[in-house]
């Protein structure tokens, strides 16, 4: 890696200016930004700016643009809000506010901006954009600045970056801080859901998003909610009767609690608001369901806490990005915002997601919302389908298939638990019972599966229960047991007869590496017993995200999540005590994915991951580093320092060694301390990404084993020949994609190391070591 800043003596033009700034409504997540672009900006030998209270800032100028140090963004990444401010400008939407703000920037030098704000700063900022050569002409026409102090300022050099609680912007999956009001709707819910059960209460809980349902449609989809109202997508006219019948039924099964989720802007198809208090009247005065029914309005709670993972990881490489961005800009360039697609950081044209955007409101003023819809991005309608097939189970008979395509299909969960499992299965089981497909539990894994299969009361193949399934959308650990045993431990001969005997025409694996290594044997041992010639599919499911076939597993984002809270308390602590550095333990198998990412997120001094090892030479330049810094620094700073180390990334230098060494090096100028959070990495309650991503990936896998019908075994060489019959689904890139067992074995696992061939995120870390201003090291030969 190359983290030292180019060299000042060795440049000759002037250090370019880059500001940041934070506008509209504040999200969790805008602080990383602050914090990625400075420390980028000074990476790459340029002055960071900052701007104050967003706009307003920007049009008074003076104070509110300030240079900004490396060690003033310190800590920034685990503070929610903006700590720069950001305010609503109304001087900003006329053109003598935008001259001013204009001569402001010119004044004070500054050559490029990156904003991060919502819908309306963006289009505030293409606005600025576009008016920038008139403004300033006018600037020099008026007298107000000469020729020459506006030459070296021809062009505006502008990136945005989205941050907004509401993901309501066209063209990027998420939205720096949509994840963590998310997160916090679903925390909140979940507390209802609770005394809701233990009252058999009906709750209306509103959530914001005035234009946009994702958070509302996102909620719904990883509580379990019985009902939703979105303003893309108005219920049906009829939507009372259709509420109460959905209801009524859930009732019937025996469900104790009601939930309804609705967004801010929710209408019916008439353009009539729907509040809460008429689903409230209609719940309680409805003859039948006569439901005691109670409010809750969510309110600023959503803004509020520090960001979780996902959004610290996406603000810290969006500002990285903007930053490269903005020095990459020719006069020609068209002015782009950052996006992320999937699992892919992208450059794209502001103006056009501007206009896709405002596209969306009014498409839902004209009353035209297949276009609303269909102006969101694809994973917006996927998930709305998904929370339909998964929570109006039964009431939509219309996509049963016919008898003869309905198959059996076998769930089994194999490794260790990890968040979002049982939320896969819960949908799996739904999708299946929507389509008339006839859902197995296979509890325990395989060892259960080969040692306890008979049909006794704890027998290990068993029907779901549905009211009981029902209830696992934000539940930890693994409902139907998991186990670490493989096929060929089990017997594979014993495996594929059970297979037979319950005649299955499908499995579903959700797991880790083990599963990964359990779907290749049994595809391996296809040859000799035709009963495994079935579809397998796996949904990878693992805390260490080290499956081959995808970038993402279920699992991973709900540890980063409890790390990146046991670090941020952590380093409080190391803060109060000033002087002290924590090295903590991550687990990860010899993947290093959590230890780089939770370091992106909490902003570590130093991540060693096994892909690396560690050296001798690493620690010495890494301890000398820290030296110098406590030297520096008198003990003013309010944050401590991380090393976050992978339990497998040496044989000798473990956690504590390292945290000795340190403690040696230092003679008592500062502390060293380490600290191993152990299982609670398997985290307690899923997050909300990983039970929303649940739900899409396992509708998707069931979908792709229905494309075999059943009774493949009839004809086993058309399975052994067909490669997706044995397949991993994934995120790839900007993709989901269903890989071939075949090629990921032969090609892409590095089966002695249990992990695949190449680290797609191992890049990420040299963000790290840029951003915590690690010293160069020379990697272990
Ligand atoms: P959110 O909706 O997520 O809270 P936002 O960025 O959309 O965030 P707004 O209040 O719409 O929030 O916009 C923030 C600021 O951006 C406004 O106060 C104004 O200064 C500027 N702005 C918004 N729209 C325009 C516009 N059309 N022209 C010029 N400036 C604008």
């Amino acid at each position: 890696s190359n983290t030292s800043p180019p060299d000042p003596s060795t440049m000759e033009a002037p250090k370019k200016k880059i500001a940041v700034m934070t506008s509209g409504g504040d999200s969790q997540g805008m602080n990383g930004v602050v914090r990625a672009v400075v420390r980028m900006a000074i990476h790459m030998g340029c002055d960071p700016y900052c701007v104050y209270e967003g706009y307003e800032g920007l049009v008074q100028g003076g104070k509110y643009i300030r240079r900004m140090g490396w060690n003033d963004v310190r800590g920034y990444l685990s503070e929610g809000g903006t700590l720069i401010g950001t305010a609503r400008c109304m001087a900003f939407y006329e053109r003598p506010g935008r001259l001013t703000a204009a001569k402001n920037m010119i004044l004070n030098g500054i050559d490029a901006i990156i904003i991060c704000g919502g819908d309306g700063s963006l289009t505030g900022a293409d606005k600025f954009r576009a008016e920038w050569p008139s403004l300033v002409e006018e600037l020099v026409s008026t007298g107000q600045l000469t020729k020459a102090q506006v030459e070296p300022f021809r062009h505006l050099n502008i990136v945005g970056l989205v941050g907004s609680i509401d993901n309501d912007l066209t063209g990027t999956d998420a939205t720096i801080g949509a994840y963590s009001a998310l997160a916090r709707i679903c925390e909140m819910v979940d507390y209802i859901e609770a005394t809701a059960s233990s009252h058999s209460r009906a709750f209306v809980i509103e959530v914001m998003g005035r234009h946009c349902g994702w958070l509302a449609l996102m909620a719904g989809l990883a509580t379990g909610a019985d009902f939703i109202f979105i303003p893309e997508k108005p219920r049906e006219d009829n939507w009372k009767e259709e509420m109460c019948q959905v209801i009524q039924k859930h009732r019937d099964w025996g469900k104790r609690k009601t939930i309804v989720i609705i967004a801010e802007g929710a209408n019916d198809r008439f353009g009539n608001k729907i509040t809460p208090d008429m689903v409230k009247d209609l719940l309680a005065d409805k003859k039948g369901l006569a439901l005691d029914t109670r409010i809750t309005t969510l309110g600023h709670v959503q803004r509020g806490g520090t960001a979780v993972a996902y959004d610290r990881m996406l603000a810290t490489l969006q500002g990285v990005e903007a930053v490269k961005a903005v020095l990459e800009a020719g006069p020609e360039t068209e002015t782009c915002f950052i996006a992320i697609n999937e699992n892919k950081i992208v450059r794209k044209p502001l103006m056009a997601a501007v206009q896709e955007t405002k596209k969306v409101a009014k498409a839902i003023e004209a009353q035209e919302f297949d276009k609303a819809m269909a102006l969101r991005d694809t994973e917006f309608s996927d998930q709305y389908n998904s929370y339909m097939m998964t929570t109006s189970m039964g009431v939509s008979e219309d996509i049963h298939l016919p008898a003869e395509k309905r198959m059996k299909i076998g769930f089994i969960n194999v490794g260790a638990p990890a968040g979002g499992m049982n939320a896969a299965i819960r949908a799996g089981v739904a999708y299946c019972r929507s389509r008339g497909h006839e859902p197995i539990s296979i509890n325990n894994g395989f060892a259960g599966f080969a040692r306890h299969h008979g049909d006794e009361p704890l027998g290990a193949v068993r029907s779901f229960d549905w009211l009981e399934v029902d209830g696992w959308a934000s539940k930890g650990g693994s409902e139907i047991g998991t186990n670490r045993e493989l096929p060929e431990e089990s017997g594979i001969e014993h495996i594929a007869n059970l297979i037979k005997k319950y005649k299955f025409d499908a499995l579903f694996l959700i797991g880790g590496f083990e599963a990964f290594h359990s779907i290749s044997q049994l595809r391996k041992a296809r040859d000799r017993f035709p009963s495994l010639c079935i579809p397998l599919t796996l949904l990878p499911a693992t805390i260490s995200n080290n499956v081959p076939g995808s970038e993402y597993s279920l699992g991973s984002d709900t540890c980063l999540n409890e790390l990146v809270a046991y670090c941020d308390k952590i380093k409080q602590s190391a803060s109060a005590t000033r002087r002290r550095v924590f090295v903590i333990e991550t687990q990860g198998g010899r993947s290093g994915y959590v230890a780089v990412l939770a370091g992106l997120g909490v902003g570590a001094s130093a991540v060693y991951v096994p892909e690396e090892g560690i050296s001798l030479e690493m620690l010495n330049a890494d301890v000398k580093h820290l030296k110098d810094v406590f030297q520096k620094d008198k003990g003013q700073s309010r944050a401590g320092r991380l090393i976050l180390v992978n339990e497998k990334a040496s044989r000798t230098y473990s956690a504590k060694l390292i945290a000795d060494i340190i403690r040696e090096e230092a003679h008592d100028r500062f502390e060293a301390r380490d600290s191993i959070p152990g299982h609670v990495q398997q985290g307690g309650v899923p997050s909300a990404m990983d039970r929303c991503r649940a739900v899409r990936l396992a509708i998707r896998c069931i979908q792709h084993l229905e494309t075999y019908g059943p009774k493949s075994y009839d004809n086993p060489d058309s399975i052994r020949e067909n490669p997706l019959s044995a397949s991993v689904i994934g995120i790839k890139g900007a993709s989901v994609v269903f890989s071939a067992m075949k090629d990921l074995e032969e090609t892409e696992t590095d089966w002695k190391n249990r992990r695949p061939m190449t680290a797609h995120w191992l890049n990420l870390k040299t963000t790290v070591d840029i951003l915590g201003g690690r010293p160069d090291y020379p990697l272990p030969e």
